[in-house]
């Protein structure tokens, strides 16, 4: 997907939280950057840079698709992160290092 077509597919959040409870990285971690709700807002909202807690955030994502079944807006949550994550490793986006 294109940067513009993940954002458009994040925006159809409704922050809902349904699939934090399947993350394994979230339930791990206790923090919303962790889980798949942080990781999709952090792209719907992403304005051309990243914090270090942001990109932690996306680059410990596993793909594992656990959090795709609970999402009531059917978001191809783990598909968005992925290739979000695929911009930050060809170096489209940098980490602010702040
Ligand atoms: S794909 Fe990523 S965000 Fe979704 S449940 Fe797995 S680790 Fe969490
Ligand atoms: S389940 Fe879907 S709509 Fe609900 S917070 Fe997660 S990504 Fe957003």
């Amino acid at each position: 997907m294109s940067l513009a077509e993940l954002r458009a597919e994040a925006s159809k959040c409704q922050f809902c939280g349904f699939c934090e409870y399947a993350c394994p990285t979230y339930k791990t971690m206790r923090m919303r950057h962790f889980g798949p709700r942080g990781r999709i807002n952090l792209i719907k909202n992403f304005d051309g840079e990243l914090s270090e807690a942001a990109y932690i955030g996306i680059m410990t994502c596993l793909v594992c698709r656990a959090c795709d079944v609970q999402c009531p807006a059917g978001i191809k949550i783990a598909e968005v992160i992925h290739d979000f994550k695929a911009y930050i490793l060809e170096g489209k986006i940098y980490k602010n290092k702040r």
